[in-house]
């Protein structure tokens, strides 16, 4: 079974897991319905998207 030559050092083991903290979604707010939305997608409130509607909702 293969074994590493070196132990990893502090700084080779922090770099590698400074990428995996969680951040929280980027969002933004539907010009149509005010509501939060994800940017560049379909709002799930009014369906409306760059001023039309997309998807029917009630
Ligand atoms: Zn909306």
């Amino acid at each position: 079974m293969p074994v590493p030559k070196r132990k990893t050092g502090r700084s080779v083991t922090n770099s590698r897991r400074s990428s995996h903290k969680l951040e929280a979604p980027a969002r933004s707010v539907c010009p149509q319905c005010h509501q939060v939305k994800l940017p560049h997608r379909v709002c799930g409130e009014c369906g409306y998207y760059d001023g039309k509607e997309i998807v029917e909702t009630d």
